[in-house]
């Protein structure tokens, strides 16, 4: 058997200590809730269990959570009659830390003093808060999976090691016994306790009792200090506003307020519980489609796991929250979840209240529809692609940057935009590109901004794609400007005075000009949509964007060269400039260089920029 053994922390652990019990300081009393919440957790999985497990069932008495104060000996006990832990759990959990990306978040920690050390709760370092107001933590632990009585003692004062040995402990589950610092003694108040309890856990649905010691009768007994009733199991006018934000931080770890909520109570045809919320921030590791997210689920009341991620698409992984169904088996598996006709149900009506409570903030509070945009839109804006079934509402909560914003902030609605359309204009129209500043400064906007025709401006990597997905919205059709399109070539004429002159002479120039290009390119023409710029060019209406190829090559996907529409402004000065040169070499580089600067303005490079430096100073020098 083995005996006492020393351990180091891993060093990512002893740097974590180091920042928690610096940066968390002004806020210590969280510890508290971090080792409730741990023990309920572990209560929530024992029960789970013994669902299924014979020998645990017979040995699994209700749960509950003590406390108990020593103020003889300066120590805090927290103990719960949960699911425990063997003694390579010990070291898994409380010697490592195993999510992966913790590390680096360490690291930003180190580096940017400013980083806001709250974040520091949805790391699941949520046990090592009990060092900052303690000297020494002792954690006795028993898995309820072992049946001998032989337990796991754990002990660390918080400074790079700990030592593990075999103890006796008849009961199974864990307790941690904290030995506070001596400026730390306000925790050995009964009161002090009771309250950060009521404050924090008030609706954790496990009993928490605290032993009362009455000095002079020199007895105690044992006093329930929270509700102990599952708070989404309430009526909703039972739930004050505070009680909802700390049921949201218990459950997520999240140290900021939830921005909304939704709980609802269905009954009927599906029976569940949900209770969904909006965070205020995202998660640093949000935009990892991979990590976890996902709602806890619960049946009957009986917790069966975290991070269930069935019940929402992809699109809504922001969502958090929990999900408590009548319908479902106890003994539901996560392979079991992937395709369970109930769960497809769920799944549906949880998307529809998720959609309508953002549709309602948006429409009922739009500033705080702002936060909500600026954190989470661009995981919504995978939406359309995942679910064209809501693709209408989700295109409804979209905003923009346009034209007429003249900033890069996104809060143009498409019913904005909609309403404030021209009278002969009947497409919604945007460009895409890779940076704000290359979509508002972009010739393809030069008819628009002369004529005051607003342009929603896409610059967020997966607008290309989102956009395949939406191509119309209340009637409206989407048209991309970089494109060729007869709608808008209609405007465009409709608001141009063709000069004769020009047009007379130009057929030619076109024709030369063709005949120089040749297949570098689809096809020649004239155009009005310019104002400032000589040329340009523009995918053909069936084509790939810019944009997209941009997207797959990035994806390395082999993708043909896209041929282009070079179009030529009559009216500019350089175009009739170039018209009159005589020699064919220089017109010929004149040429070029022209279709060189209109590849460069779409794609923001050149395949062989040298060549383009050189013509520049040829044609200078000339
Ligand atoms: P988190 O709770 O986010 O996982 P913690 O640092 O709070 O992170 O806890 C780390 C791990 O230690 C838990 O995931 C759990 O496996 C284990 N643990 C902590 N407290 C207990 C407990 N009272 N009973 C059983 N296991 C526990
Ligand atoms: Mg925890």
């Amino acid at each position: 058997m083995k005996t006492q053994e020393k351990h180091e922390f891993k060093s990512e652990i002893k740097q974590l200590l180091h920042i928690m019990i610096h940066s968390l300081y002004s806020n210590k009393e969280i510890f508290v809730r971090e080792l409730i919440s741990n023990a309920s957790d572990a209560i929530d999985k024992l029960r789970f269990k013994s669902i299924t497990s014979e020998e645990i069932h017979k040995n699994f008495s209700n749960g509950c959570i003590t406390i108990y104060i020593n103020k003889e000996k300066n120590t805090l006990t927290i103990s719960d009659n949960g699911i425990g832990m063997t003694r390579q759990e010990i070291i898994d959990n409380l010697g490592t830390i195993a999510k992966s990306g913790t590390k680096d978040f360490i690291n930003s920690l180190m580096n940017d003093k400013k980083t806001d050390n709250q974040l520091i709760g949805q790391f699941g370092v949520g046990f090592y808060s009990s060092f900052i107001v303690s000297e020494k933590v002792l954690v006795r632990t028993r898995a309820a999976t072992n049946l001998s009585e032989e337990g796991i003692q754990w002990e660390s004062s918080g400074q790079g090691e700990y030592t593990i040995h075999n103890i006796v402990k008849k009961e199974q589950g864990t307790e941690i016994i904290l030995y506070l610092k001596k400026e730390e003694k306000e925790f050995l108040d009964i009161w002090k306790i009771k309250n950060i309890i009521k404050k924090y856990s008030d609706h954790i649905s496990v009993p928490i009792k605290i032993f009362n010691f009455d000095e002079q009768k020199k007895t105690g007994t044992w006093e329930q200090i929270n509700k102990a009733t599952a708070l989404w199991t309430l009526n909703k006018t039972e739930i004050k506003i505070e009680e909802y934000q700390e049921f949201y931080k218990h459950i997520t770890n999240d140290f900021n307020k939830p921005l909304i909520w939704s709980h609802n109570h269905v009954e009927g045809n599906q029976e569940y519980i949900s209770l969904l919320y909006i965070p205020e921030k995202s998660a640093w590791d949000l935009w990892n489609r991979e990590n976890k997210h996902g709602l806890k689920l619960y049946v009957k009341r009986i917790f069966i796991m975290d991070d269930a991620s069935q019940f929402l698409p992809n699109y809504l992984r922001f969502v958090r929250g929990l999900i408590d169904s009548n319908d479902l088996p106890l003994n539901i598996s996560r392979e079991i979840l992937q395709d369970n006709h109930i769960i497809q149900k769920l799944r549906r009506s949880l998307t529809k209240r998720v959609l309508n409570m953002l549709t309602t903030l948006a429409t009922n509070d739009p500033e705080k529809y702002k936060i909500f945009w600026n954190q989470f839109g661009l995981v919504l804006k995978e939406g359309p692609a995942e679910d064209s079934i809501n693709k209408n509402e989700i295109a409804n909560l979209l905003r923009f940057s346009s034209l007429n914003s003249n900033n890069s902030e996104q809060h143009m609605s498409l019913v904005d935009y909609i309403q404030n359309m021209k009278t002969e204009q009947d497409k919604i129209y945007y460009i895409t590109s890779d940076s704000y500043a290359a979509a508002s400064s972009s010739p393809h906007l030069e008819f628009f901004k002369k004529h005051n025709i607003n342009v929603l401006l896409l610059f967020d990597r997966i607008d290309e794609w989102m956009m395949n997905y939406i191509t119309e919205f209340q009637g409206k059709k989407f048209q991309s400007i970089s494109k060729d399109d007869e709608s808008l070539n209609k405007l465009v004429k409709k608001n141009n005075q063709i000069d004769k002159n020009v047009e007379e002479n130009i057929n030619d120039f076109i024709k030369k000009v063709k005949t120089i290009l040749k297949d570098q390119v689809k096809d020649v023409r004239i155009t009005y949509r310019l104002i400032d710029t000589p040329s340009i060019v523009l995918t053909d209406t069936n084509e790939m964007t810019t944009q997209m190829a941009k997207l797959f090559s990035a994806a390395g996907q082999n993708i043909p060269p896209i041929k282009y529409i070079f179009e030529i402004n009559p009216n500019h000065i350089l175009i009739k400039k170039i018209m009159n040169v005589n020699d064919s070499i220089i017109f010929n580089e004149w040429i070029q260089l022209l279709l060189e600067q209109a590849l460069l303005a779409e794609k923001g490079n050149l395949d062989n920029p040298n060549q383009f430096i050189n013509r520049i100073n040829l044609l200078l020098s000339h």
